[in-house]
């Protein structure tokens, strides 16, 4: 029995962990995986209600849980920043969720903007926790013509070490053979220095994995040019964040984006790329691929591969049979996208 938090969040996020849930379900019904799932208020409806963001109290009980199923958060009503910070980073710092992984695949060759590319297949390894996420800087004569703004970017070797060591296991595990480090040390001469000489050294623990290195700019270029080249790519914090969505797009947009925020020693938290989209919530019409596919990384990071596997074959399905919402061209509502997966799950348990 596997312990999850489910936190639907705001707007759309509600409505697509809602497909989420109904796939996970059918996957229990389908195997001998079973779930505990314990739901959460906390999102902007709770917060002005209460005033409260994320309560202590409720960490340790996620510290406790195999794993946390996230929508959204994110309203009008609340200043932005309120909730991201209160919320989502605190989370992320809290749990340590070092690892903000990220799949690039294409599902179907019609959801690439990119011409005649068939095949993009790459998970993205973000450090999650450094460089210039930290909060650390200043500013000095702040408001007048001399102001001095800094920024610091913070690189340990402890955290540099676990984030390209998580790229190596995961892609030993994963079946996966290459790794690709993407950095700027020729400009970034320390930091980047650092990242470049901490990948040498545990890539030689991996001989089996083979490694190749971009700096950024070049990678932005390669990932439009030739994005078949690449499979496992481990990156900075920033450099993630940009590259990511630069990814997300040549797949197939928001709709379809899932990702993780993983620390392999604890729990993770998963979590659909886009936010509440406050335009078009309530209406039925969101997305529910990208929350569907972020189970699927859920159940994997349960060990559960086989069924990670099963769902994923059958959101390809659903898109193959045009199954979708309207953001993707079809005329699908969200819970019937969702009973389209499901359908689909249902044959690909039964065709073993
Ligand atoms: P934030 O990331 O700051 O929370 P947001 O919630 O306003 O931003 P995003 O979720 O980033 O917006 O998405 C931007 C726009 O993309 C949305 O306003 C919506 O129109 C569209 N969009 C995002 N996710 C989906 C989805 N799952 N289905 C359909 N459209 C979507």
């Amino acid at each position: 029995m596997f312990k999850i938090a489910v936190v639907p969040g705001d707007g759309i996020g509600k409505e697509v962990v809602r497909e989420g849930l109904k796939v996970l379900e059918k996957v229990e019904e389908l195997s001998n995986v079973s779930f505990d799932f314990e739901e959460y208020p906390f999102g902007a409806e709770h917060y002005l209600k209460t005033g409260e963001l994320l309560p202590d109290w409720a960490l340790e009980e996620f510290r406790k849980t195999d794993g946390i199923y996230f929508g959204a958060v994110g309203d009008p009503r609340v200043k932005p920043g309120v909730l991201e910070h209160g919320v989502l980073l605190k989370l992320r710092f809290s749990l340590d969720l070092y690892v903000n992984l990220r799949p690039v695949k294409l599902y179907h060759p019609s959801l690439t903007p990119l011409k005649g590319k068939e095949r993009i297949d790459m998970v993205f390894i973000r450090e999650n926790t450094e460089g210039l996420y930290v909060g650390s800087g200043g500013f000095l004569r702040k408001g007048t013509p001399q102001e001095v703004a800094i920024q610091e970017m913070v690189n340990t070797r402890f955290g540099v070490e676990r984030a390209v060591r998580f790229a190596f296991e995961y892609a030993r595990k994963t079946g996966r053979k290459r790794v690709t480090l993407v950095d700027k040390a020729n400009v970034l001469t320390y930091a980047h220095d650092l990242w470049e000489r901490v990948f040498e050294e545990v890539s030689a623990e991996y001989p089996d994995i083979e490694t190749d290195h971009y700096y950024v700019d070049a990678m932005a270029m390669k990932m439009v040019r030739s994005p078949e080249q690449f499979d496992v790519v481990v990156t900075p914090n920033m450099f993630g964040d940009i590259l990511t969505d630069l990814g997300a797009e040549i797949v197939g947009g928001l709709g379809i984006a899932a990702s993780g925020n993983i620390n392999p020693e604890g729990t993770g938290m998963f979590e659909p790329v886009h936010g509440s989209a406050p335009d078009i919530a309530g209406k039925g019409i969101a997305n529910p691929i990208a929350a569907i596919l972020t189970a699927s990384l859920l159940l994997e990071h349960l060990g559960l591969d086989k069924e990670a596997r099963a769902v994923e074959e059958a959101v390809k399905r659903a898109i193959s049979e045009g199954k979708l919402t309207p953001d993707m061209g079809g005329s699908l509502k969200t819970s019937e996208v969702g009973d389209a997966v499901v359908e689909a799950l249902e044959v690909v348990y039964s065709e073993g």
